[in-house]
C-alpha cells in the first residue's frame, strides 16, 4: 500500500472517531466549562470509553517503534491524524503523546526505553515536560533550575512555571542546567517520577478556555544518577526535536480547528438571510470564507513538505517555526470570522466555537510566542548568528 493509500485509509478512520465519538461529547464538554461547573471536561466513563474504542479501531502506537509494539507510521500520515483531532473541542490524545515519545527514542537508554517508554507506549504512562521558568519561557536558555551531582543521585533545585499534565503524569521530563556553562551549554533533561520526595506541585494555575497548567518546585529532590536522558549538557538538541515534534503537530491541529470554523461559517451563511439576501451572498462574507480556505490549503502544503522533510532526515527548524506562526494565527482568525457571521450565536458558549478560538489562542504563546518565532525566521533569512 502506497503513503498515500495508507494516510487516506487512517484519516478516515480518525475521522469517524471524531465523528461519532468525540463531537458527540462536545455539549457535555461546552458545559463543564462554563465559569459555576463543577463537571470533569470528560467523565471517568467516557474517557475510558475513548481510550477502548480507540484502541479497537488500532489507534495506539500510530508514530511509535514497531519493535515496541507500533505501528511507525510516517509523519505525513500523522499530520492527517492530527488534523482530524484538531476538528472537535474536546481534548483526547491517541497513546502515546509524540514530542516526548520522540525525545525518549533519539536519547533513552535501553533500560529508560524499557522502563518508560514502553509502558508510554501502551498508554499506560501520562508524561509531562518541565522547561519553563519563571524568568525564562520564550527563552529558555536563562533557565536557573540545577542538577548536581553527589555520590550516585542527582540533586535537583529551581522552579518551573505553566507545567501541562504535572499532577497527572507519571514521569515528567526536567531540564536543568549542569555546571556553570551559561547559555545553552549545561542545560540537561532528567525523568523524575510522580511522588519523588522534593518535588512538589505548589499550585494548579486556572487559563484560558478552562484549561490548567502547574507551577512545580524542585526542592533537594534526590533522583537516581541513571535518571538523566541522553548526555549531560546536551539536552538542548533533544528538547528542540521535542518542541518541533510538537509544533508541526500544532499545523495539523490548527487546520482542524479552521476546517471547523469554516464549515460551521458556510452552513450559518447558506442559510442565514439579512436585509433579504442570504450572508453567503454578500461579498465580506465570501471573502473570509475564500481567505480561510486558501490559508488551509497553504498550510497544508507547509505541513505535508515539513513533514517529508522530517521523514527523510532533515532539519525542519525554520519550516516548524514558520508553521507554528502560520497555523495558530490562521487557526485563531478562522474562528474569530466564523464567530462574527454567527451574530450573537457566534458569541454564546453552547457551539463549539469559542472553545476552539481558545485553544488556537493558547497555541500562539505555548512551544514559544509567534514573536519569538518570527525572530528565528528573520534572524536564519538574515544569515543573523545566534
Ligand atoms: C497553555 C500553556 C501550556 C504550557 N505548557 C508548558 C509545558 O508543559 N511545559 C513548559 O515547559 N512550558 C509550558 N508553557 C510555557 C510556554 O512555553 C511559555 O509560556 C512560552 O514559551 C512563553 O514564555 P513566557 O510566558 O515566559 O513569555 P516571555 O518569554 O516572557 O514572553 C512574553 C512576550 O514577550 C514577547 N517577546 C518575547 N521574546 C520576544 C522576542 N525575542 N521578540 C519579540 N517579542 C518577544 C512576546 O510577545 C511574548 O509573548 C505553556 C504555556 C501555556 C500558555
Amino acid at each position: 500500500m502506497s503513503t498515500d493509500e495508507e494516510t487516506g485509509m487512517i484519516r478516515e478512520t480518525v475521522a469517524k472517531f471524531v465523528d461519532r465519538e468525540l463531537i458527540p461529547l462536545e455539549p457535555h464538554y461546552l458545559k463543564s466549562k462554563l465559569p459555576c461547573s463543577d463537571h470533569p471536561h470528560v467523565t471517568v466513563e467516557q474517557k475510558e470509553r475513548l481510550r477502548t474504542v480507540s484502541k479497537d479501531l488500532g489507534l495506539w502506537g500510530l508514530d511509535a517503534p514497531e519493535d515496541l509494539g507500533g505501528h511507525d507510521l510516517p509523519t505525513r500520515t500523522m499530520a492527517a491524524v492530527h488534523e482530524e483531532l484538531g476538528r472537535t473541542c474536546v481534548p483526547f490524545i491517541l497513546p502515546p503523546d509524540s514530542p516526548n515519545l520522540r525525545m525518549l527514542q533519539a536519547v533513552g537508554t535501553e533500560g529508560q526505553k524499557r522502563k518508560y517508554m514502553q509502558p508510554y507506549i501502551e498508554g499506560r504512562m501520562v508524561s509531562a515536560i518541565a522547561i519553563s521558568e519563571p524568568g525564562a519561557g520564550g527563552d529558555p536558555a536563562g533557565m536557573k533550575t540545577r542538577a548536581v551531582q553527589e555520590g550516585d543521585q542527582w540533586v535537583l533545585n529551581g522552579r518551573k512555571i505553566w507545567i501541562t499534565n504535572a499532577r497527572a503524569a507519571d514521569f515528567i521530563i526536567v531540564m536543568a542546567r549542569v555546571g556553570n556553562d551559561a547559555r545553552q551549554g549545561g542545560i540537561t533533561s532528567f525523568i523524575v517520577e510522580k511522588g519523588t520526595p522534593g518535588f512538589i506541585i505548589e499550585r494548579e494555575i486556572p487559563m484560558l478556555g478552562g484549561e490548567s497548567t502547574y507551577e512545580i518546585v524542585f526542592e533537594d529532590c534526590r533522583i537516581p544518577k541513571d535518571s538523566v536522558l541522553g548526555e549531560i549538557g546536551k539536552g538542548y538538541a533533544p528538547m528542540q526535536l521535542r518542541l518541533r515534534t510538537r509544533r508541526l503537530e500544532m499545523g495539523s491541529t490548527c487546520i482542524g480547528i479552521a476546517r471547523r470554523a469554516l464549515d460551521m461559517l458556510c452552513e450559518h451563511a447558506m442559510q442565514r438571510e439579512t436585509f433579504g439576501v442570504k450572508l453567503a451572498e454578500r461579498q465580506a462574507i465570501q471573502w473570509w470564507v475564500a481567505d480561510i480556505s486558501t490559508r488551509i490549503h497553504a498550510c497544508r502544503l507547509m505541513v505535508r513538505d515539513a513533514a517529508d522533510k522530517t521523514d527523510r532526515g532533515e532539519d525542519i527548524k525554520r519550516e516548524a517555526s514558520m508553521i507554528k506562526v502560520f497555523a495558530t494565527e490562521m487557526a485563531y482568525e478562522a474562528c474569530d470570522h466564523a464567530m462574527q457571521t454567527l451574530g450573537a450565536l457566534g458569541m454564546t458558549l453552547e457551539i463549539p466555537l469559542n472553545a476552539l478560538s481558545q485553544k488556537a489562542r493558547l497555541m500562539r504563546m505555548y512551544e514559544g510566542p509567534s514573536e519569538v518565532h518570527r525572530q528565528a525566521i528573520a534572524r536564519r533569512v538574515l544569515g543573523l548568528r545566534g
